[in-house]
């Protein structure tokens, strides 16, 4: 997969492969950066000092917490807050903020930048295709509702047909974001996130 700018001058990608993966993905947006930089140093307000969400992803959470479900559990607890995604009726962790995002520096400096949320990852702030919106969108709400299933199934009882259920989310305590993309659109078709001929033009 590569990231390159369309006929509408809006960033976009060339193709999804049958094995292209989340990693590639994000490997591919860390590249167009590269060639394409965003104006940060002329922007009047870093975008990780706005009142806006940061969403908190079970990959990011477990890398801080050095997969350590006691620390992820504590991190959780006292980090994070749950609030509602209503465009994909679930709830997900954010951190627990106001304006300036936790590991944001006075100059601008990313704390966790190895370790960020895929949602950060994921943010280019300049206009995109839709079918890369929507992609985007979907690889973020997959990992999103992963923390809140690990979080579940380390800290309440839950039945064995709520774990299955919950495990059906390929991100559910996978290691990395090497995830193929095709099952995390054959998660969101199953979850009613997008339909069969919605995939196709993806
Ligand atoms: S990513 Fe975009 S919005 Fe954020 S600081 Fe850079 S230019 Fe500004
Ligand atoms: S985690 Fe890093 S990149 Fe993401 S909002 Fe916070 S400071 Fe910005």
């Amino acid at each position: 997969m590569k990231l390159l700018f369309d006929s509408e001058g809006k960033v976009n990608y060339d193709k999804i492969d049958k094995d292209t993966t989340v990693e590639d993905m994000l490997k591919a947006i860390d590249i167009f950066l590269n060639s394409n930089p965003l104006p940060c140093d002329d922007c009047e307000e870093s975008c990780c000092k706005k009142a806006w969400s940061v969403e908190m992803d079970n990959i990011c959470v477990n890398r801080i917490s050095n997969w350590n479900d006691e620390a992820a559990s504590d991190f959780v607890r006292q980090r994070l807050v749950k609030k509602r995604n209503y465009y994909r009726e679930f709830d997900q962790f954010v951190l627990d903020k106001e304006n300036n995002c936790h590991f944001i520096t006075n100059e601008n400096y990313c704390t966790i930048y190895e370790q960020r949320p895929i949602i950060c990852r994921l943010y280019i702030c300049i206009d995109k295709s839709f079918r890369y919106n929507v992609v985007r969108e979907l690889i973020g709400s997959t990992y999103l509702q992963a923390l809140i299933f690990e979080d579940e199934i380390r800290n309440k009882v839950l039945t064995e047909d709520l774990i299955k259920v919950y495990n059906r989310n390929p991100a559910v305590f996978a290691k990395g974001y090497d995830i193929a993309l095709k099952d995390i659109f054959n998660y969101a078709e199953e979850e009613g996130w997008l339909y069969d001929d919605e995939i196709d033009e993806l």
